[in-house]
């Protein structure tokens, strides 16, 4: 399940939520005013998007790293 971070429409303070994917942003309210206006910014939780830059992932097959020379890339 996912964090999601937000900030809020009315008082401007960020917090963070986990929610579900499918969770409706509409649902994150406000832990400091209470406002249900949260704009979601997502964050690096995201399991599934391996696009950030921060967390050194395995090598890609064919790329002469280490990360695969067992044979387990189907090369
Ligand atoms: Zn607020």
């Amino acid at each position: 399940m996912p964090l999601y971070e937000y900030t809020c429409g009315g008082c401007g303070h960020g917090f963070t939520l986990l929610q579900s994917m499918n969770a409706d942003p509409n649902d994150a309210v406000c832990p400091e005013c209470g406002a249900a206006r949260a704009t979601r910014r997502f964050s690096a939780f995201a399991p599934s998007m391996g696009s950030g830059g921060s967390t050194p992932a395995m090598p890609p097959c064919g790329m002469g790293g280490g990360g695969c020379g067992g044979g387990m890339c189907g090369m």
